[in-house]
């Protein structure tokens, strides 16, 4: 993966302002950040999306979310925190090395909301609750 941006941070080819580094994951800070603190967490090995990271390194980058995420909380005094992981460009994936944004929140902020629609029925929902059902 010698064009991957986040590689070539993982490598120290291109610099970052690192939070935290263990053996598997490395974490610092998004250069175009939605918040002051967006932290971004992502694997040392290069995996594209959510569905090629291993399951026991799935584990270790949730303990390694929550101790960061301690931190970004203490050190920005946020309120609160969203975790967010685009996977595949329709969602706004843009680098393809998996990677989690942290991004720190404070009350009033009006920054970004999950959106509500609606469903047509209650037939359209219990349907489409069935079909995903059936494809797990
Ligand atoms: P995506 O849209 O793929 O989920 O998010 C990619 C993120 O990487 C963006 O928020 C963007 O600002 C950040 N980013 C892109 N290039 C660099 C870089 O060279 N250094 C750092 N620290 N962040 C980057
Ligand atoms: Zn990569």
């Amino acid at each position: 993966m010698d064009e991957c941006i986040f590689c070539k941070i993982v490598k120290g080819d291109i610099p970052c302002a690192q939070v935290y580094a263990d053996e598997k994951i490395i974490a610092f800070l998004d250069i175009a950040p939605i918040s002051k603190g967006h932290t971004l967490i992502i694997p040392k090995v290069h995996y594209e999306n959510l569905w090629e990271v291993p399951e026991d390194l799935g584990n270790d980058i949730l303990r390694a979310m929550q101790k960061i995420g301690n931190g970004i909380l203490k050190a920005t005094g946020a309120q609160g925190l969203n975790v967010v992981m685009n996977n595949f460009p329709a969602a706004g994936q843009v680098i393809p090395h998996a990677h989690w944004h942290l991004i720190p929140r404070f009350k009033g902020d009006g920054l970004f909301k999950i959106v509500q629609g609606k469903y047509d029925s209650n037939d359209e929902i219990m349907a489409l609750a069935d079909k995903i059902k059936n494809n797990i």
